[in-house]
């Protein structure tokens, strides 16, 4: 089958076109600055240039009637028309308390999208104008949803309530949710079969480390415990988002600086983190790295305050579970960055990690870090959000 997966920003939508049979990409792409002066397409078939165009796009309609354009392309195209695709696979933020898992779209979901709506409202109409553009470009074509928060729903209620009046959960939802659960679900999965053991036997710590980056704790096959909260601000130091603080901070900040609560959640959001820690050096690791290497005391900080945040996390999970067996590194940074992946190294040994440094220096595939025998396994498995995304699309319709 050819399944199209679709993530759509409030102004961007990235796109794969995916064979489910060999779960090869035909063709991916991004466009841009939908609906703003300057929109542009960037897309590539398998094996082909990047081909990058400005085009009009006004709405996201037109981003998606533009995207099947490239698809059915006689030069850039992968497909001979629209009918070759068997379905849409759609990422949405997040689920709320109404879903647990991935799901077919029917009317009935989309007002259950609407509903978690208040709950990330940067994300979720977003995800759900990609749906209805799709249901109106290709009517009759199956869609799926798969959301960010849907790993997560299997946390006990000890993990994910907040240490507030409880009246608020029952009004508001007020509760931890969790994010990259799609990310947390393939890499844990997969780090289980590279080891040739069922995950339902293990302990797994899962440390997706992007610009936005989360920690889960996957006790035999199910999330138990991550980073993230009601909104993805909460956890580690992220590449501009300030993680766990003390909540004191807002008034204390808003007063201090002459700003209202939603000025200060968005330096929080977006000033904070290894960008705000660094004085503005970077939020892009490989530019601190650098950065650090080159006597930037700032920058060296910054990341030595990402990489504490994240082993007091691990340190966290394992008694959560009380015990680790797996620690998998994943996205940009986890996935790349050795430097990184060193510093937190520094916090976990004692767990009986015994990570090879020579093994450690490898980027962006599969590899066990611990040398043979090691009482915790550490390794990179890079995450694969789309396929993800496709597969469960492809396991829906097959019901
Ligand atoms: P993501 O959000 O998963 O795309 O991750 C973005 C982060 O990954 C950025 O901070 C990048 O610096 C980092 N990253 C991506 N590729 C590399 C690389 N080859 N080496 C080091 N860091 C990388």
């Amino acid at each position: 089958m050819k399944i199209l997966v679709i993530n759509c920003g409030s102004s961007s939508l990235k796109y794969q076109l995916i064979d489910s049979d060999t779960e090869a990409v035909l063709a991916k792409g991004l466009c841009e600055r939908i609906g703003i002066d300057g929109s542009n397409i960037a897309h590539q078939r398998a094996g082909g240039e990047k081909v990058k165009e400005m085009a009009d796009m006004p709405d996201h309609t037109a981003a998606v009637k533009l995207v099947i354009e490239k698809l059915t392309d006689p030069e850039v195209g992968v497909i001979g028309s629209l009918s070759e695709i068997d379905a849409v696979g759609h990422r949405v933020v997040h689920g709320g308390e109404s879903f647990s898992g991935s799901v077919l779209v029917d009317d009935e979901v989309i007002k259950g999208i609407e509903a978690c709506s208040d709950l990330a409202p940067l994300h979720n109409p977003a995800n759900l104008i990609g749906i209805r553009s799709c249901q109106e470009i290709m009517p009759g074509v199956p869609m799926a949803v798969v959301f960010d928060t849907a790993f997560h729903q299997t946390m006990p209620e000890k993990a994910y309530l907040y240490g507030l009046p409880y009246e608020y959960y029952q009004k508001y939802k007020i509760r931890r949710y969790g994010f990259h659960g799609t990310s947390h679900d393939f890499v844990s999965k997969r780090a289980a079969e590279i080891l040739g053991k069922d995950r339902k036997d293990l302990r797994i710590i899962v440390c997706h480390l992007g610009n936005g980056a989360s920690v889960s704790a996957v006790a035999y096959g199910k999330s138990v415990d991550t980073s993230m909260g009601l909104t993805p601000l909460e956890g580690l130091i992220m590449g501009t988002r300030s993680g766990d603080m003390d909540p004191a901070i807002v008034s204390f900040l808003a007063q201090k600086e002459g700003l209202d609560a939603a000025q200060v959640i968005d330096i929080c959001n977006k000033k904070s983190g290894v960008l705000g820690l660094s004085g503005g050096a970077s939020s892009d690791f490989r530019d601190l790295v650098e950065a650090a290497q080159n006597g930037n005391e700032l920058a060296k900080n910054a990341l030595e305050a990402y990489a504490y945040r994240v082993g007091k996390y691990i340190g966290a999970y394992t008694a959560a579970m009380n015990g680790v067996d797996v620690i998998a590194f994943t996205a940009g940074v986890g996935e790349n960055n050795a430097e990184v992946r060193a510093l937190i190294g520094q916090y976990i040994g004692y767990l009986g990690t015994n990570i090879d440094p020579e093994k450690n220096k490898l980027r962006g595939e599969e590899v066990i870090l611990s040398d043979e025998g090691a009482k915790v396994v550490t390794m990179v498995v890079p995450t694969n959000e789309e396929l993800a995304i496709a597969r469960e699309t492809v396991r829906l319709l097959n019901r």
